[in-house]
């Protein structure tokens, strides 16, 4: 639309991404050791139109582990696998304020409070299905290159690492198995779940991943449909409720848009039916969420009014 919003944007972005880049808050996520090889200082901001249109600023090509923003994209899968009744069968839609990797469920059904905690990401990981293990694993990839529009890599040293380590996801998940919200399928299901995390990413393939989901499902690079539209306000719904950890409430009240954050230090930001944000910046605050990046957007939302419920 505006040839002048978006030089304004680009300068905004530019001037931004100068100012934060000496805000050095929080610190690198070390409990899973490849984690912690990261260099603190990198920094991009992406933002891509639904008419496709890139803006980026600082180091949008630099590749980093997806972690907790795959989740979303997986919930959206299952529910177009499955249906919303079988789905909501296996993970509740409630915001938690427990800790990520908590290992509480529901007390009343046994299921996992939502899909964005780790007890409700595996939950959902159990619902990709395939003929077999190699068949779970390519359609896990494929979820993420209709959202990317590009081939994308699973990192085995990122995989490995998080695998010898989690033992609490292991523990989760036997528990999810013990009251029958998880198949048979343990250590695959597992397996599937560190993989999911460990997908290799740019900051530019978060913003496209975003504005797929402001475009309604449709990938506004390549026009390929990654979900079905139908699905989309249920993964953009609970990324407003639960997406941004324990600080879920307050990014809701402030800033106002569904958005996910990963340990890695990446957030996926939603204006629906404008664009989508990317930032990524491994220094992450006391509350899990990368600290440049909930900065970011907070002066976008701020600045150009993008909050869901804005009224003027
Ligand atoms: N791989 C992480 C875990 O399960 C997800 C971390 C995150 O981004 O919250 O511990």
């Amino acid at each position: 639309t505006h040839r002048t919003g978006t030089g304004t944007l680009r300068d905004l972005l530019s001037e931004l991404h100068g100012r934060l880049a000496t805000m050095n808050d929080g610190s690198v996520a070390t409990y899973i050791p490849e984690l912690a090889k990261m260099d603190a200082d990198l920094f991009a901001i992406t933002i891509v139109g639904i008419d496709g249109r890139v803006l980026e600023v600082g180091d949008a090509a630099q590749l980093f582990s997806l972690q907790s923003m795959s989740k979303p994209f997986v919930f959206g899968q299952a529910l177009e696998d499955h249906g919303r009744e079988h789905v909501l069968g296996k993970v509740n839609v409630e915001p938690t304020g427990e800790a990520f990797n908590s290992i509480l469920l529901d007390e009343q059904t046994n299921r996992p409070f939502n899909p964005l905690v780790n007890a409700g990401a595996i939950a959902t990981a159990d619902l990709i299905d395939g003929r077999d293990f190699p068949e779970r694993l390519t359609r896990l990839l494929k979820i993420f290159e209709r959202y990317t529009g590009r081939t994308v890599h699973f990192d085995n040293s990122m995989f490995y690492s998080e695998r010898a380590t989690g033992h609490r996801n292991r523990a989760i998940a036997h528990l999810m198995r013990n009251f029958g919200m998880i198949s048979d399928r343990i250590d695959e299901t597992l397996d599937l779940y560190f993989q999911q995390c460990s997908i290799q990413v740019n900051c530019r393939d978060l913003a496209v991943m975003g504005a797929t989901l402001a475009n309604a499902g449709v990938n506004p690079i390549t026009g390929e449909q990654a979900i079905r539209a139908e699905y989309v306000k249920d993964v953009l719904s609970i990324m407003f409720t639960c997406g941004m950890y324990d600080s879920a409430g307050s990014w809701a009240y402030g800033i106002g848009l569904p958005a996910k954050s990963g340990v890695s230090g990446g957030i996926i930001a939603v204006v629906p039916g404008q664009f989508g944000i990317g930032v990524f910046s491994p220094r992450i605050d006391a509350r899990g969420n990368s600290a440049r990046g909930v900065a970011v957007c907070r002066e976008l939302s701020q600045r150009y009014g993008l909050h869901v419920f804005e009224a003027g």
